[in-house]
């Protein structure tokens, strides 16, 4: 790996951030705030939030094993994402590398900073090679991204060539696990302590249930975590969030409902393949699957008509009439079953 001062922008480098005027007293025990021109009544909504969220990391550290210096916690993943671009690639003249297809936010986060944005178009299986992502990149390339589970094909990339992606290339990796919770695999983020260029992304977005809160997580090295920090709005995770994360972060309930989505996962593939309108389903590790069909775009529109939203992704690289289904509860699966039965 490059040294950090070589990969960070030379601004960011150099940035004084803004210290706020709850980073400023820190270790004492206090009773009397008279720094943050708050109002004494209304609490504790008159308190601006804990800045780094310690509370809240020490929450997560235990669930996801991985110690609090080594976490980063933005509003949602897609603050993560941005950050990568604002700390690391300089506009117009840096670039980044990610497989084809994938989320779809590396690109806009790219195309709002003015980066360039190389994609590397995954073989039939929506795998990738190590030495196909290094091949596209050069002296300016800045970051790889590699989203396992992929989002939209569901499949789990090997690990061993992302290991050999980490291990030889000179810059960052960003692994982003969103769906590793609905994966055997053992997740790449347990690996942040071993690897100064690895960036794992988290999100209570997708088996935590809380997409309502926007809340994700990065997982690096502490070096590059505090150079996040220092670029991050100071109150960036507010303090409802803080706390109604710390209340769902219990491992038991996720537990419960990643078997039960598991298991409908199972049923609705099975079912679907039954289905004179499906030509393939593609194997998947996350909690949606994608479905190749005979026409995704008379299917989609037709699902709509009855109320049920399914994702097309008909125009997206190598998934040509196929449609992204998530897994729903058991009722909702039915009624999808039902109005594809009638179709
Ligand atoms: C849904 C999803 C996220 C979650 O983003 P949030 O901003 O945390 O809600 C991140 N990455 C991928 C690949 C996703 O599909």
């Amino acid at each position: 790996m490059k040294n950090l001062e070589e990969l960070v922008r030379p601004n960011i480098l150099k940035l004084a951030p803004y210290s706020s005027a709850r980073n400023e007293y820190s270790g004492k025990e206090a009773h009397v705030f008279l720094d943050a021109n708050e109002n004494p009544y209304n609490q504790p909504l008159n308190r601006y939030p804990d800045p780094l969220q310690r509370e809240l990391k020490t929450a997560i550290s235990k669930v996801k094993g991985v110690p609090e210096e080594y976490m980063f916690l933005g509003n949602g993943s897609d603050e993560a994402i941005d950050l990568v671009y604002r700390c690391f690639t300089q506009p117009g003249i840096d670039n980044v590398v990610a497989i084809e297809p994938t989320y779809g936010m590396y690109k806009v986060c790219a195309d709002i900073n003015d980066v360039e944005y190389r994609p590397v178009l995954l073989d039939e299986d929506f795998q990738i090679t190590a030495e196909k992502l290094l091949a596209a990149c050069d002296e300016h390339t800045k970051a790889i991204w590699i989203c396992s589970p992929n989002n939209p094909t569901g499949n789990n990339i090997m690990h061993e060539e992302i290991l050999k992606v980490i291990e030889t290339f000179e810059g960052l990796v960003v692994v982003d696990e969103a769906y590793s919770d609905f994966s055997q695999e053992k997740p790449l983020r347990l690996k942040v302590g071993r690897y100064p260029n690895l960036i794992v992304l988290n999100t209570l977005s997708k088996a935590w249930g809380c997409a309502a809160i926007r809340l994700g997580i990065a997982f690096a090295n502490p070096r590059l975590i505090e150079i996040f920090n220092k670029v991050k709005y100071p109150y960036n995770v507010n303090l409802l969030t803080q706390q109604k994360a710390i209340e769902m972060l219990d491992p038991y309930t996720v537990e419960k409902w990643l078997t039960l989505i598991l298991q409908e996962r199972g049923r609705l593939i099975s079912a679907i393949r039954e289905l004179p309108i499906c030509e393939k389903v593609y194997p998947t590790d996350a909690n949606f699957f994608l479905v190749k069909v005979t026409d995704a775009q008379k299917i989609y529109d037709y699902l709509v008509e009855k109320g049920i939203i399914v994702r097309n992704r008909s125009k997206v690289s190598l998934c040509q009439n196929c449609l992204r289904i998530t897994i729903g509860s058991k009722s909702e699966n039915a009624e999808l079953l039902s109005a594809l039965r009638q179709y």
